[in-house]
């Protein structure tokens, strides 16, 4: 569960976000869609502190990450990111990509590090390339080792920002088709996407971002389909 009030950021005079407030419940998927630059990906960042917020509180199952006296470092590991670019150690194999945090941050023994690795590749369909190195994979077999390895942390909540904008279109279908069996294993999901057809399929819930504010959220068919506010209308006829 996410619980976001009043959030705020600035870089320097810049009021990047104005203002959200969002609920997000445990196993709940909530797709943001948005113009470039109306702070979806700062957004996210702030979630898990990767960006420091200018205002406002961050809880995320009880635990509040904008309390200075909150351990983030703790707090952060049972939240799970997953970036456009896919961000693996291009020096480590697949299979190290995924033991290095449990090990380092989590104090995994390598044994159970590596069962749990291999668990999570099973999981993306990739328990075969567990010796590969990064750059023998696909972008779309990456990306699905970038998710393993978020979920290889037993993480409560998982944070997607464009996970499939840098893929070649036929790679795209295998990563959203992994997200998707996520969600439908209950996973808690905040999802920053251009894929009209998975937000409305997947999605609980459309939130339409413009210029630091949520303008415009509810039902994916409601947002994506029928959009009562006129810059969502705007957005989404030049998007679709
Ligand atoms: P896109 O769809 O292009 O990814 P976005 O909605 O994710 O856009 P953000 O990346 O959140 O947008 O950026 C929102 C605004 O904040 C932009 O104007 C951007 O230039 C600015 N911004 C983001 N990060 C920083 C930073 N570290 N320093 C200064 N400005 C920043
Ligand atoms: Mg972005």
């Amino acid at each position: 569960k996410i619980e976001i009030t009043g959030l705020r950021k600035s870089f320097g005079q810049v009021e990047v976000l104005s203002g959200v407030d969002q609920r997000i419940e445990a196993g709940e998927v909530v797709c943001v869609i948005g113009p470039s630059g109306s702070g979806k990906s700062t957004l996210l960042r702030c979630v898990n502190l990767l960006e420091q917020p200018t205002g406002g509180r961050i809880v995320v199952d009880g635990i509040e990450l904008t309390d200075p006296d909150t351990d983030i470092d703790a707090a952060r590991t049972r939240i799970g990111m997953v970036f456009q670019q896919f961000n693996l150690f291009t020096h480590l194999s697949v299979l190290d990509n995924l033991t290095v945090a449990q090990r380092k941050v989590l104090g995994r023994s390598r044994d159970e590090a590596e069962s749990v690795a291999r668990q999570n590749l099973e999981r993306v369909g990739l328990a075969d390339r567990a010796t590969a190195m990064p750059a023998q994979l696909s972008g779309g077999q990456q990306q699905r080792v970038g998710i393993a390895r978020a979920l290889a942390m037993n993480p409560d909540v998982m944070l997607f920002d464009e996970p499939t904008s840098a893929l070649d279109p036929e790679l795209v279908g295998d990563v959203l088709g992994v997200m998707r069996r996520l969600a439908d294993e209950g996973m808690t999901m905040l999802v920053v996407t251009h894929e009209m057809q998975f937000a409305r399929e997947v999605a609980d819930r459309v939130l339409f971002m413009d210029g630091g504010v949520i303008v415009e959220q509810g039902d994916p068919a409601e947002v994506i389909g029928a959009p009562k506010q006129e810059r969502t209308r705007g957005f989404l006829a030049r998007v679709l």
